[in-house]
């Protein structure tokens, strides 16, 4: 208590705000810094080409070029002027301070130019009800198909989001076989925005098991770095004038926003669901084809348990399959306001 006392007398002696009294120093304003803890404070590697005595810094979006006895450093090609000269004493290299400035001047302008590259509004989305034809997936002990269920739900859903302006796009739309690689090329033919695999569950070892689950591709299941290469080349496989090198940044930054919006889709479907009153388990990880290999947001919806006696009852009824696809519209919508919040943001 006495500390935070003496704290609070503190910033008022040196100016009546503490925001003011405990400002960070900028680094401009200190004329050089260590070449380590420059590179820690800006989150960059380094290392030297001795033979033309050449430090280079970088990460996976910068490579800057400097050399002890030079005020000029090359960042991504581009010539700057430090006003000072990159200096080496006693086996230690220092930066002019007036670099970090200039780094975060390229920053904001990349952030600008990638931002077109950006995953936009939510246009387009596919439903994906899982199963069909030979394939019925899971049946009750009392004969429902869990491809029937899926599709009506699908079909129920279709219509909500056609109403509501969405383009929207069925894997399939009747009784009949798609693979699971087909139904993820559907999804990249059409660029869509969203990905939702519509499924009804089972559990041969408990007739107790009942509720909505949301699945999506948690990262233990993925190998990000094989995604973020995907994503690059299905985004920019028609693109000939962008750098590879460039296309892997812009590949993260489309997976990484995606990857907020899986997240976020999969609570809020969860969290619709439970508004509407549905008997709700969680949202849970899982390796599944669509979910690893779609490029866009995913998440796998299995609305209840075909095992469970009562819950197979309601979803014969399309009263509850309406409630369905109703909680994962519900999910859609807030989504969307979601990224027109974030878009209006940038
Ligand atoms: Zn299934």
């Amino acid at each position: 208590m006495k500390v935070k006392l003496l704290l609070i007398s503190l910033s008022l002696l040196l100016g009546g705000c503490a925001s003011v009294g405990l400002r960070p120093i900028r680094i401009e304003e200190i004329s050089r810094i260590e070449l380590k803890d420059f590179c820690k404070r800006n989150n960059l590697e380094y290392t030297y080409q001795p033979f033309y005595e050449n430090i280079i810094l970088y990460d996976d979006s910068f490579k800057i070029e400097l050399k002890p006895g030079l005020s000029y450093v090359s960042i991504n090609g581009f010539v700057e002027n430090l006003h000072q000269e990159v200096s080496y004493e006693k086996g230690k290299v220092f930066i002019p301070g007036s670099l970090e400035g200039i780094l975060v001047r390229f920053r904001r302008r990349r952030i600008k130019d990638l931002s077109s590259f950006i995953p936009q509004e939510i246009k387009r989305i596919v439903i994906d009800p899982g199963h069909g034809g030979r394939d019925p997936g899971a049946i009750s002990p009392w004969g429902l198909k869990e491809k029937d269920v899926n599709l009506k739900i699908a079909k129920y859903l279709y219509s909500l989001l056609r109403k509501e302006g969405f383009q929207v796009y069925l894997t399939r739309n009747g009784d009949y076989f798609v693979s699971l690689k087909g139904r993820v090329n559907f999804a990249k033919k059409r660029k869509a925005d969203l990905f939702i695999s519509v499924h009804t569950n089972a559990n041969p070892y408990s007739s107790r098991l009942r509720g909505f689950e949301v699945y999506y591709g948690s990262l233990k299941f993925l190998d990000t770095q094989s995604k973020i290469l995907a994503t690059a080349e299905e985004l920019y496989k028609n693109n000939n004038t962008l750098p590879v090198s460039r296309k892997n940044i812009l590949g993260k930054m489309v997976y990484q926003e995606n990857r907020r919006r899986t997240r976020y889709l999969a609570s809020a479907i969860l969290d619709s669901a439970e508004k509407l009153g549905l008997f709700t388990n969680k949202i849970l990880g899982a390796p599944f084809y669509v979910l690893k290999y779609n490029i866009c947001p995913a998440v796998l919806v299995e609305v209840g348990y075909l095992t469970n006696r009562y819950e197979e009852r309601l979803l014969r009824t399309s009263l509850y399959q309406k409630q369905l696809a109703l909680a994962i519209f519900g999910g859609i919508l807030r989504l969307k306001n979601y990224t027109q919040k974030t878009i209006a943001e940038r």
